[in-house]
Parts: structure tokens; C-alpha cells; sequence
């Protein structure tokens, strides 16, 4: 038996959340089973008032997915981690597991389409309203957009599509000095550059369909609680929280900070919401997603060198306006870059051609061997023009706060060879 928790990052990687016995198999099996066996009534009895620690039914928990939930638990340094059956999910579960109608949270305005969808829209319809300001906010301005019920800070360690980012530290007091929670997305970097609850991040939420998994092989999201925000603290100064510290009814009055402790966020969002909503995913994506994981740290370092020559090739093109990669000199975020993504931010980087949006339409027309794809974050190089796809949903003045402009092209720059990524990027500029 290897305990992992105190090896480096990519031992964890390989062996975390997975520690075979004796004649057993080296790879984590799937286990596609629904239900688990019990010999009592009694004993079912314990499991559903959460007496008992044990699988009974794969809506909640799962071992498959165990195993990915552990060690991405032990890469983010959290006490525990939940997937979810999407990104969306995740950031959704991360929300609704400390707010609900009549509730506010306070948010990056540059988030991931999808999450600005949410937030606006979804969320507005549950009664959660959300304030959304400028991801360089600084204190000051963080603290004013909290509100007596305000529930959640939120932001990404580096937006999507534009990879500028967030002061996590001045964030992160921010929202603790008005006892709110600090949620971080944590997609780009991936625990491997950066680990927000390092910086203060309550929860960390992944859209795993992305690094994590990296192989564009299934959907799947991720939270991670960081096990150290007081919640009976901030309930008691504020109020908040009450869903975490007051009796659950429905598991005969259990008090989640009570009995789990620093685990309370994370067993309430599982036998809760998970319970309730059933956003599951199949030991299947689990299965696969812990496969990618095997190699996320080398895979991270490859994608990170290659889109730093094509970071570096794009800053001194004639076509190209400007470039966002925090890890190069010029870029805005580089101080916060050096502070947060010190070994290197992503394999990710946006850049705005010349001529706008006809212009970045017919480069990325012109790419031969980089994907024209809905997707970002895996082996293959890929592309998109964000404007029209995925903030197609956005009006004009809602895009230019987020920073997106026309002419803005996303590259996920993949594993292939960097010379053959190098060739397509060039020919197709120069086309
Ligand atoms: N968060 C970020 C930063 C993303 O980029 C995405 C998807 O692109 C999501 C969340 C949503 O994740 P999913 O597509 O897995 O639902």
C-alpha cells in the first residue's frame, strides 16, 4: 500500500485515489453498477440518515467516480472533491449548495459564456441575482458589491476567452472580511499551475471536460472544497449560511457543519443537491477522466511550451493587433501571472487580427491542420471565433465589457509537434 498524499504532483496523478491490494487490478475498474448490497434493513436505515459511510446508489456516489474525486481532491489540496456530470454543473451545484431565492452573488464579468448565461439568466430565474464586475477589481470595489445577501464571490483564475486574471489574495479577503465564500474556476490553469486554495479560494470548480481530462473524451465538471471556509463563523456574524448549519430535515434534522465539520460544503452538495438535482455522471466519464488525469502534468507542460512560441510568433506578426497570454512580458497580467501561474498558465491564448471580424473569420478558415472547434483545452489544436459562437448570446456592449473584440480568435494550441502548429498558424496568416 503507497500513500500518495504527501508525494509529489505527478504521483498524485498517476496514483492518487487508487491504492490496489494485493492480486487486485493496477487500473481503477469501472464499476457501471447502480446499486450496492447490504444484508439489513438497519444498515440502509444508518446510510440514509448519513450514520453510515458506504455506496448506495450511483446517483449519489460511486466508486469509479471516487477515484477521480479523491485524487483531484489531493492535487487541489482540498478535503474533498465532487464531480458532476458537466462544467456547468459544477459551477451551478458550487452556487446552489449556499444560495437560493432571494440570495445574491457577486462575479467576474469576463467569465465563460456559459457561466455569464447562467448566472444572468438561470440563476435570475431561481431568485439568485448576481452583480458582475470587473475581474481587476480591487478591494475596495469587491466589498462594494457585496450585499448584506450576498453568498458567493466568483471568479476564474484566467477567463475564457480573453486569459486575463483575477488578484485571488485581494479577492479572497475581500469576500472574507464580509464572511462571503470565494469560488474560483480553475479550468485553464488546472491544479498543476495553480492551486487556488493556496490563495485563499473557498471552493474550486473545473469544467473537466477540458485539461483535466484532456483528451476531449467526455463532459464533466468538478468542485473541489477547500475545507477551511467558517462557515458557523460567518453565520453567526451574519446570518449566512444557515442551510449548512441549521438541521436538514430531510436527513432527520442533521447539521452538515456539525457532524461533517471541515467536510460540510462538500457532503452537503453530494447528499443533498446531487441527491436532489441528479446532475450524475457515469463511472464511464470517471473512468476515462481518470485515465487523463494520469498525465496531466506533462501534458500541461507541453501545451504551456508550445503556446509559448506561438505566443511569442503572434506578438511579432504585422496581422495581428494584439495578443493575450499572460505569460509574456507585454501582457497586462503578467504581474499577476508571475504571482499565481509562476511555472506557466496554460496551453490557451487569444489574439485579435487586423480587420476585425471578416478578418478573424478567414484565418481561421485558412487552418489546415488547428480544428475549427466548440471545444478548447485538449491534445488537438483548436480554434474559435468566440463572438459568433460562444458569446454569440452576448449584445455588443456586453462583449466589449467582457473584453472580447471582433477580431479575437481563441487558440487552444494542442500536442502536436510545434513546428507543424507553427507552419498552419503562419500559412494561415498569411493567407
Ligand atoms: N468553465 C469554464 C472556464 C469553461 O471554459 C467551460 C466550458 O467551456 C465551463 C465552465 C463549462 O463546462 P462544460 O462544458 O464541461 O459544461
Amino acid at each position: 500500500m503507497v500513500d500518495v498524499q504527501d508525494k509529489q504532483f505527478e504521483t498524485k496523478c498517476v496514483r492518487g485515489g487508487y491504492d490496489p491490494g494485493v492480486g487486485e487490478p493496477v487500473v481503477p475498474p469501472i464499476t457501471p453498477s447502480v446499486a450496492y448490497r447490504y444484508e439489513t434493513t438497519e444498515q440502509v436505515h444508518e446510510l440514509f440518515d448519513l450514520e453510515r459511510e458506504g455506496y448506495f446508489y450511483s446517483r449519489i456516489e460511486n466508486p469509479t467516480t471516487s477515484v477521480v474525486e479523491k485524487r483531484v481532491a489531493m492535487l487541489d489540496g482540498g478535503v474533498g472533491a465532487l464531480m458532476t456530470s458537466s462544467g456547468q454543473a459544477a459551477n451551478l451545484f458550487a452556487i446552489l449548495n449556499i444560495a437560493s431565492n432571494g440570495d445574491h452573488i457577486v462575479a467576474a464579468r469576463n467569465l465563460y459564456g456559459g457561466t455569464v448565461n447562467l448566472f444572468t439568466h438561470r440563476l435570475k430565474e431561481y431568485g439568485i441575482s448576481t452583480t458582475f464586475i470587473d475581474n481587476s477589481s480591487d478591494y475596495d470595489a469587491v466589498v462594494a458589491a457585496i450585499k448584506p445577501n450576498t453568498k458567493a464571490v466568483f471568479t476564474e483564475t484566467l477567463s475564457n476567452p480573453t486569459l486575463s486574471m483575477t488578484d485571488l489574495e485581494v479577492w479572497a479577503k475581500a469576500a472574507h472580511d464580509n464572511d462571503v465564500l470565494f469560488v474560483v474556476d480553475n479550468t485553464f490553469p488546472t491544479p498543476f499551475f495553480c492551486r487556488p486554495i493556496d490563495f485563499g479560494a473557498d471552493v474550486v470548480t473545473y469544467s473537466s471536460t477540458k485539461y483535466l481530462d484532456g483528451h476531449a473524451l467526455e463532459v464533466s465538471g468538478m468542485i473541489v472544497d477547500s475545507g477551511k471556509f467558517g462557515f458557523e463563523n460567518a453565520y453567526r456574524n451574519s446570518g449566512r449560511y444557515s442551510s449548512l448549519v441549521e438541521p436538514d430535515q430531510t436527513y432527520k434534522g442533521v447539521s452538515y457543519t456539525k457532524k461533517f465539520g471541515e467536510a460540510a460544503y462538500i457532503v452537503k452538495a453530494r447528499v443533498q443537491l446531487m441527491r436532489d438535482l441528479g446532475a450524475t455522471p457515469s463511472p464511464f466519464s470517471a473512468f476515462l477522466l481518470g485515465n487523463g488525469l494520469q498525465t496531466l502534468g506533462l501534458r500541461m507542460e507541453r501545451h504551456y511550451s508550445n503556446a509559448q512560441a506561438v505566443a511569442k510568433f503572434l506578438e511579432n506578426n504585422p496581422q495581428v493587433e494584439h495578443v493575450n497570454f499572460p505569460a509574456l512580458d507585454t501582457d497586462p497580467n503578467n504581474a499577476l501571472a508571475k504571482k499565481y501561474l509562476p511555472k506557466g498558465c496554460a496551453g490557451v491564448l487569444s489574439f485579435v487580427v487586423k480587420g476585425g471580424r471578416e478578418s478573424a473569420g478567414r484565418v481561421i478558415n485558412a487552418f489546415k491542420l488547428v480544428n475549427i472547434e466548440v471545444n478548447v483545452a485538449e491534445i488537438r489544436s483548436c480554434a474559435l471565433h468566440p463572438a459568433t459562437s460562444t458569446h454569440r448570446q452576448m449584445s455588443d456592449t456586453e462583449l466589449k465589457d467582457a473584453g472580447i473584440e471582433p477580431g479575437l480568435i481563441r487558440l487552444s494550441v494542442g500536442l502536436e509537434n510545434i513546428d507543424d502548429i507553427l507552419e498552419d498558424v503562419k500559412r494561415a496568416l498569411e493567407e
